[in-house]
């Protein structure tokens, strides 16, 4: 089998989510580079091996998923794949010909990342590649599976915020 998280990074290796090349740490700071030790990226399967002996990067491990802590600055043709796809993700759906993928915005910067906040259309080649990664990646199990559960999590903000706004709609 090819490898699939090599595949994945050279889909994703000259394209921005938004349109015109325009920098959309413009618009907010590059908040997502603003994490602290305790937050970290996840990583897929199969790419912690990029990082291992890298002295700019730390990994750890949380509920059986390994996460990359960065120190806020990096070189853009190393970063993981969180953050090449990022503000947007691609979740696998299923069809008679198989497994599919989407590419949707990722909810988890639904309160720091403009782009996701207030819908900005992205540019349509960067949401062709993300999708072509999701589909290099949904060749192997394991990451196939991080798809579906980061999916899933989707689905419980989505379902959360809707619960909340509708108990805020009742008490006002
Ligand atoms: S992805 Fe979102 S949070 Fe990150 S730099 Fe772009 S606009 Fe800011
Ligand atoms: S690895 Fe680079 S792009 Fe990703 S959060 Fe850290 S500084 Fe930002």
């Amino acid at each position: 089998m090819r490898d699939v998280i090599e595949d994945a990074y050279s889909a994703l290796r000259s394209v921005t989510p938004l349109s015109n090349g325009l920098d959309c740490g413009k618009l907010c700071g590059s908040r997502c580079c603003k994490g602290t030790a305790n937050d970290g990226m996840e990583l897929f399967r199969g790419e912690e091996k990029r990082f291992e002996n890298d002295p700019d990067y730390t990994i750890r491990e949380s509920n059986g998923r390994k996460l990359l802590i960065c120190s806020g600055r990096c070189d853009r043709r190393s970063r993981p794949l969180a953050c090449r796809m990022y503000p947007f993700y691609p979740v696998p759906y299923e069809t008679e010909d198989g497994t599919k993928i989407r590419v949707v915005y990722d909810l988890r910067g639904f309160a720091a990342c403009p782009v996701v906040r207030d819908h900005i259309r992205p540019d349509a080649r960067f949401v062709q590649a993300v999708r072509l990664a999701g589909t290099y990646l949904a060749r192997d199990p394991e990451n196939l599976k991080i798809m579906r559960e980061t999916n899933a999590l989707f689905d419980e903000l989505v379902s959360f915020t809707q619960t909340i706004r509708s108990k805020t709609e009742k008490d006002t």
